[in-house]
């Protein structure tokens, strides 16, 4: 065994593998697999090997086709068989709902390039004679996935990893992991150890285990999944090719050809958590023992759904554990905190998405970027907040709805509430429909007396459309607040503060008593954050950004090295805020400050400290809904009592709630994009248009060279808000957009525009085709709409009501 090498991955299992090709191949050859068993050995040996592209995220389902499409390039470079049986897959939908997500998926394939359409069930059963089409509605067909063999495959991608230098040490275990001073690891081993300049954490069922050598607790849990296999079903016999691969939504159930027979396996509702406090070091190459009887009414549904196979025996149960974060998708990227330590784990679906794993975090080792955005797989979307009990509530509740995309308008109930603001009880008392944002609880909507707090969950305009509207009305005609506490806040001080915002900051840093919109790029020019900074004084700044990226700002901050005399900290838990928006803002804020808010005194993008009510607070002129706003920021201890001093000076003025759902509507009814949904780290700043906040003249900024490159060169294609000829469906995001039939961008998300009256889509388009009045065509649930372009804001195009 080496005692030296570039990097080590821990683990043999087929992500593992994946991981270890990739980085051979993209140059890295001097690397080495640690596998404690045989390869295989973990979740990987008795997977069903099934494969397809289908996931919520378009970003995901693009590195599932990269897996697929992978396969012969391993075949061919190892020459090891993958088993490959590309047949292609089909979707069921038992009900309206399930044919719409069907419908949207078949729209953002477009786009993606995937060849996929909506077919009759007739049509469905001449792919799989098996189905009893009396229990389904509708089906999609698609072209890419089928099944491999999971052993095979696995060892294709070690052949070809050692055929460009990687190796690999079998029947050795890692024990521990002890970083040293320049960032490299000493790797203990039951064979001796190994210093490694990096560390992948691909171990599967043990990928806990191994962040507690690192003290890290990753939010990760294995559960029991059964599949059985049938005896020979004589409806398959003399069928010239195998049936395709059929997934059951309204069943959760999946199920393919195995030789002569099916393989059918159920993701179950009531899930069992396999070894929650810790897996076993003594589990390889081992199944659990079966309990077909606790599943037994859900495999009956099956056979019901698809009766032949109720006809004959069961050749064989398999119940066998594998991994699931608490949302499904992997954990991939690197810890905050800790150097040149990496995970990629938590992987329920390795032969879909292994390859694509190993591809971005091979890129993302080798050059400091994944080279494309992986927010929804990315391991820092989940903070502090996702502790054992969050994953051991969350991942149950993940694998009963396996195969379901969640409806736009859904929020999942599961270990809920967790992380609560002080004006929580107040809001729950004034009607609010809560969702989640990085754990905590924030309004989308209030319903008023009488209107019941659910809405049915649907890709079309739910029972809470009217609601929203009064909300976004209230907002434009007199004033309204928002909670914003759910926003990411940062504090950045100390002597060198200003020095460093401005190298990791694209804008000019403001003065005292300013606040400035804040793109932060990537080395690639990628638009890594869309913030503001407000300076308090010359070495103190508040940085507010989207909540969801918390961690991941935090880990963009502490990569980009604060030097001694800066202090960074998030003030996720420690700072509260409402927006105040609306002309009657200013009126009500100065019922309960003394400050002069008059519009010489305190103009737009001011900042000051100052006391609103009882609360000494920040107090920023600035939002997102395009009129006359403020946000007021204050310590968690007060800020039940600023709410209540807000509410006591606003009642006369006819103050309302509003939430999350209304704000959506206001901020494109301005055109302002959003972190997340419109600008993400696929995107460059020209073609969010973000660069008009960019200081050019700096003489240095993370991802200058590559801006300006684009300044010269111009981008390809740009973000637009759209007005869609109206349907009874908002577009969700990732559908495509077309031009005379032809997919040419697609949308990032939508909301209807309230107050203006208009179904609004923002997504990307060619700059040829970014003008003002262009017509292009957006597929929303199968039906072609007109999507015209407008350039202009379409409230308030001037801006007039913002400086009022
Ligand atoms: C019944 C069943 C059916 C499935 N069907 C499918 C399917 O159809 N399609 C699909 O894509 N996925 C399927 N899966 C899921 C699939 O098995 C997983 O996605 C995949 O195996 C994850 O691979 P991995 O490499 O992350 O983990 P693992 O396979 O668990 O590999 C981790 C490896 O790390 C090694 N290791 C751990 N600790 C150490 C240590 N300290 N030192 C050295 N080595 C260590 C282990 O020995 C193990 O070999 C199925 C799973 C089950 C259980």
């Amino acid at each position: 065994m080496k005692s030296q090498v570039r990097a080590v991955v821990i683990g043999g299992g087929v992500v593992g593998a994946s991981v270890l090709y990739h980085l051979a191949k993209i140059g890295w050859t001097d690397v080495m697999l640690i596998e404690k068993s045989e390869l295989t050995s973990g979740s990987t040996w008795h997977a069903a090997g099934g494969m397809h592209t289908f996931n919520g995220e378009a970003n995901i389902s693009r590195l599932q086709k990269y897996t697929i499409d992978l396969y012969r390039e391993i075949e061919d470079l190892s020459g090891q068989s993958c088993g490959l049986h590309p047949n292609g897959g089909l979707m069921l939908a038992a009900t309206p709902g399930e044919l719409d997500s069907l419908k949207l998926i078949c729209s953002r394939a477009r786009y993606l390039g995937m060849e996929t359409e909506m077919i009759s069930l007739e049509e469905a059963k001449r792919f799989n004679p098996l189905i009893d089409a009396r229990y389904f509605i509708g089906a999609l067909w698609r072209a890419d996935g089928g099944h491999c063999d999971p052993s095979g495959t696995t060892h294709a991608y070690v052949a070809a990893a050692r055929k460009l230098g990687a190796s690999v040490e079998r029947f050795t275990r890692v024990l521990g992991l002890h970083p040293r001073r320049d960032g490299s690891w000493d790797v203990a081993t039951d064979k001796g150890a190994v210093h490694a300049e990096h560390v992948v954490n691909c171990a599967g069922l043990w990928a806990r285990e191994i962040g507690h050598m690192v003290g890290a607790e990753l939010p990760v849990l294995a559960m029991e999944h059964h599949y059985l296999v049938t005896e020979a079903i004589p409806e398959l016999a003399g069928l010239s090719r195998e049936i395709v691969n059929t997934t059951d939504y309204a069943g959760e159930i999946y199920m393919r050809q195995e030789g002569r027979g099916v393989l059918m396996g159920v993701y179950e509702p009531h899930g069992k958590i396999w070894s929650p406090m810790r897996t076993p070091d003594d589990f390889s190459m081992q199944l659990l023992p079966d309990d077909v009887e606790r599943l037994a009414p859900y495999f009956e549904v099956g056979f019901r759904h698809f009766p032949a196979l109720g006809r004959v025996g069961v050749k064989k149960a398999i119940n066998g554990p594998f991994t699931f974060a608490p949302d499904g998708n992997p954990l991939v990227g690197p810890l905050r905190g800790l150097r040149n330590f990496w995970v990629a784990c938590a992987v329920m679906a390795g032969f879909s998405q292994g390859g694509g794993i190993g591809l971005v975090l091979s890129r993302w080792m080798a050059h400091g970027d994944p080279g494309q955005d992986i927010l929804s797989m990315d391991v820092s979307r989940f903070g502090a907040f996702a502790t054992p009990k969050y994953a051991s509530l969350k991942v149950p509740e993940n694998y009963a709805r396996r195969f379901r995309l969640a409806y736009p308008n859904e929020e999942l109930p599961a270990a809920r509430p967790v992380r609560r603001s002080p004006i929580y009880d107040k809001l729950i008392a004034a009607g609010a429909v809560m969702g989640a944002n990085f754990g905590l609880e924030h309004a989308l909507w209030f319903a008023p007396d009488g209107v019941k707090r659910w809405e049915t969950p649907t890709y079309r305009r739910s029972e809470a459309f009217p609601t929203v509207k009064a909300e976004c009305r209230a907002v434009r005609a007199g004033v309204g607040l928002y909670e914003t506490t759910n926003y990411g806040k940062y504090e950045v001080t100390g002597r060198g503060a200003r020095g460093w915002l401005d190298r990791v900051f694209a804008c000019k840093i403001p003065k005292p008593g300013r606040l400035a919109l804040a793109p932060m790029l990537n080395p690639a020019g990628r638009v890594v954050g869309d913030l503001s900074i407000a300076c308090l004084a010359d070495d103190r700044f508040m940085i507010v950004g989207s909540g969801f990226a918390e961690e991941f700002h935090m880990r963009w901050f502490w990569q980009a090295n604060p030097p001694a005399d800066v202090f960074v900290r998030s003030q996720a838990s420690t700072l509260c805020g409402v927006s105040i928006a609306g002309p009657k803002s200013r009126e009500l804020i100065q019922l309960v400050t003394r400050a002069d808010l008059s519009s010489a005194a305190f103009r737009l993008f001011q900042v000051m400290e100052t006391s609103v009510g009882f609360a000494p607070a920040i107090l920023t002129r600035a939002g997102f809904t395009g009129e006359l706003g403020y946000e007021i920021w204050t310590t968690p201890d007060y800020f039940a009592t600023l709410y209540d001093d807000l509410w006591d000076a606003g009642r006369d003025l006819g103050l309302a709630h509003f939430g999350g759902r209304a704000l959506s509507s206001l901020r494109l009814e301005k055109g302002y994009g959003s972190f997340n949904k419109d600008f993400r780290p696929d995107y460059t700043a020209a073609e969010t248009g973000l660069d008009r906040f960019i200081d050019f003249s700096k003489a240095d900024f993370i991802g200058r060279v590559a801006a300006l490159a684009e300044r010269e060169s111009g981008p390809k294609r740009k973000f637009v808000v759209m007005e869609v000829a109206d349907v009874d469906a908002e577009v969700v995001g990732y559908e495509s957009i077309m031009k005379d039939g032809k997919a040419v961008g697609y949308v990032t998300s939508g909301a209807y525009g309230h107050y203006i009256d208009k179904s609004l889509a923002a997504g990307y388009v060619p700059t040829a085709l970014a003008n003002e009045g262009e017509t292009l065509e957006i597929d929303i649930l199968g039906e072609v709409r007109a999507a015209t372009v407008r350039l202009e804001p379409l409230y308030d195009p001037r801006g007039l009501r913002l400086r009022g």
